[in-house]
């Protein structure tokens, strides 16, 4: 199936990007959202997104863009998070046009805390319009899950009105995401603030649609950060269902319509048929960390189970005392063992999210 029409490779903003969004939602599947830390998982995401014929998310956290900027840096007032992000953000520019790809460029959960970061990513994008008429990235999330409720939505609305000239897309986040990711965790609140109301998500689509129609929700439905023992997470998708039929009641839209665009947090180690379930009640986007965390992670694994002999020291190995391992032991050979493995489980995540060969 092609993309909606007009929409050619490389990073898609505005109404490209919200075209993508209904055309998820209306054939029931998600794309694919992948934290990366580097051009290594960048590239890696992109190679996925050709294989699989099938457009991709790229997002980079705090932490992450941090890292992108390299790690030494001093992050005084989130300088080192801005400008990682900002070279994330340009590197996947280039790259998906090089791949020939269909990308949307993404930040990931940004609490009270960090917002000098996103405020910085909302300058980048504020100058790259001023020269390119479009933003730098398609979208950002900011997640005050930790604030009361109607301060969330109401300082996400003051956001959402500096994004809108821009046709720059929101995400927020409506109850708690589980589990630990980037330093905050949430392994111990309480099982209730892990279910979202309808009416929260009635007041922020009320509140957030005369403002601009680019938003997103990350409602709660049990989900949780990161892979734990089967049995300890509890996914109830009819949650998302619910909530889409009693905003669409009120608004006065027709039965079976669904008005809200909602994210899936913590896709990593999730029950497939819950997956599957909550592509039905409108879910676009599920984001994915941990398990291409692992993935990355076993292919180096496997790499040097592999060629164990060959990486004990710069010169001899089985084939002899005087054998130089040069070729096994430069970053590119393993770098790329890392990213073939990160390849490869994308493309189980994009059949489970219904999304192969989408582009
Ligand atoms: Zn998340």
């Amino acid at each position: 199936m092609p993309v909606p029409e007009g929409i050619v490779p490389g990073v898609q903003t505005g109404e490209n990007l919200m075209k993508l969004l209904k055309y998820a939602q209306e054939n029931g599947f998600a794309y694919p959202a992948v934290n990366c830390i580097s051009s290594s998982s960048v590239n890696a995401c992109l190679e996925a997104a050709k294989v699989a014929g099938s457009p991709i998310i790229l997002q980079v956290s705090q932490g992450g863009a941090a890292m992108y900027a390299g790690k030494s840096l001093n992050n005084k007032d989130q300088s080192a998070s801005i400008k990682g992000a900002i070279a994330f953000a340009m590197h996947a520019r280039l790259m998906a046009e090089q791949y020939g790809v269909v990308a949307i460029v993404h930040s990931d959960h940004c609490a009270a805390k960090l917002r000098p970061w996103f405020d910085g990513m909302l300058d980048a994008d504020e100058k790259y319009f001023a020269a390119h008429g479009e933003p730098l990235f398609s979208s950002h999330m900011l997640d005050l899950s930790e604030e009361p409720i109607a301060e969330n939505i109401e300082t996400s609305a003051e956001y959402l009105k500096r994004m809108a000239p821009m046709n720059c897309l929101l995400e927020i986040e409506l109850g708690i995401t589980g589990g630990e990711e980037d330093g905050v965790d949430n392994t111990g609140v309480d099982n209730a603030s892990l279910y979202s109301q309808p009416e929260d998500i009635m007041l922020a689509y009320e509140t957030f649609t005369p403002i601009s129609p680019y938003f997103t929700i990350a409602a709660s439905f049990g989900n949780v950060h990161g892979v734990y023992k089967p049995g300890n997470v509890s996914l109830s998708p009819e949650i998302l269902g619910a909530a889409q039929k009693y905003v669409a009641e009120k608004i006065g839209a027709p039965e079976g319509s669904k008005p809200v665009f909602f994210v899936f947090h913590g896709g990593s180690g999730s029950d497939k048929a819950k997956i599957d379930e909550a592509l039905g009640h409108g879910v676009i986007k599920m984001n994915i960390d941990t398990d291409t965390q692992w993935a990355y992670w076993n292919g180096l694994k496997e790499y040097e189970a592999a060629n164990h002999d060959y990486l004990q020291g710069q010169i001899g190995n089985p084939d002899g005392a005087d054998k130089p391992n040069k070729k096994k032991y430069d970053p590119r050979a393993w770098i790329r063992a890392c990213e073939g493995s990160m390849v490869a489980r994308l493309q189980e995540c994009y059949t489970d999210l219904k999304s192969l060969g989408k582009q």
